[in-house]
């Protein structure tokens, strides 16, 4: 039988359950089976770990994973998929098929049920991009033991993941992914290897866990809030939108100590790098701001 991720097979499947797609739930299925190859190949599986994926729909993804992983367990908002997934993974008997809304999901909780005792575990999905933003802040913040993030997402979210200081995507996104991983662009991927196809381009990215973060900071909290602080509006300088932390009286005592960190006041918060904003998060914190 040929493989979920061609045309044909995709379609068969589709008219066999009667689906129809549900474009609020994100729902273009991968039917490019170089794509698959791209990705699996950037995941880094073994018969030893375990990948969770995040949407399986009808499965495309979700067949080349049980071939490559240990375990895999997929988590499907969708329930109109349930059985079409119980069928076409019938064959494979390392796959649980959770039916969950993935931001509601304990993940500790799944974690401890579907991966314990294995080397490692990825997290490896083409995600509904109407929450990629959130879906990735969860994976990050909540310091599963995961070793790689390989996702597919719109090329421009992957763009600002990826993005370095200077340009314009470089942003809040940047900084949080690349707090906590090294970010590494796989493909991109055109409209046509979906069905339906979107009208947007997309990209395969892989975000390799750092074991430390990036930089040092004493409080991780401060620091992201000095980081959204800093690119309320991305017009203004960093003297400005920092002032929000400082209060509009002790302005002068900013742009001293964001002097003090080799950081021009009249720069753009486009322009720090990391390592930058975790000096004037710590700057503030002792300055009392
Ligand atoms: N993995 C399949 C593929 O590559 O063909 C489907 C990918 S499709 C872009 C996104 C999938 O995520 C859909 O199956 C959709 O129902 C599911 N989904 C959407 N929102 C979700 C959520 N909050 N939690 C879990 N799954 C979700």
């Amino acid at each position: 039988m040929k493989e979920i991720a061609t045309s044909s097979r995709t379609r068969d499947i589709i008219r066999k359950h009667g689906f129809t797609f549900k474009k609020s739930l994100g729902q273009n299925f991968l039917i490019n089976a170089d794509v698959l190859d791209q990705i699996i190949e950037a995941a880094e599986l073994d018969e030893t770990r375990g990948a969770l994926e995040v949407g399986p729909g009808i499965g495309s993804l979700t067949e080349r994973l049980a071939k490559a992983a240990g375990k895999v367990a997929a988590v499907e908002i969708d329930r109109r998929l349930l059985p079409i997934l119980q069928e076409v993974m019938s064959p494979y008997d390392n796959v649980s098929v959770v039916h969950s809304d993935i931001l509601k999901t304990d993940l500790r909780q799944l974690w401890e049920e579907q991966f314990s005792g294995l080397a490692g575990v990825s997290v490896v999905a083409n995600l509904p991009y109407y929450v990629t933003t959130p879906i990735i802040m969860k994976l990050l913040e909540e310091r599963l033991p995961l070793e790689n993030i390989v996702v597919m997402v719109q090329k421009e979210v992957a763009e600002r993941m990826a993005a370095k200081p200077g340009g314009k995507e470089f942003g809040s996104l940047s900084i949080a992914v690349q707090y906590y991983c090294e970010p590494e662009l796989v493909c991109i991927v055109p409209g046509k290897a979906f069905i339906p196809a979107p009208n947007v381009e997309s990209a395969v990215i892989k975000l390799k866990r750092r074991t430390e973060p990036a930089v040092n900071v004493a409080d991780e909290a401060k620091f992201f809030h000095v980081v959204q602080a800093s690119f309320a509006q991305r017009r203004k300088t960093i003297a400005n939108n920092l002032s929000s932390l400082s209060g509009k009286d002790r302005k002068g005592e900013l742009s001293e100590l964001l002097i003090s960190c080799g950081v021009q006041p009249e720069r753009r918060a486009e322009t720090l790098s990391l390592q930058e904003f975790a000096l004037v998060c710590e700057a503030l914190t002792r300055s009392g701001m």
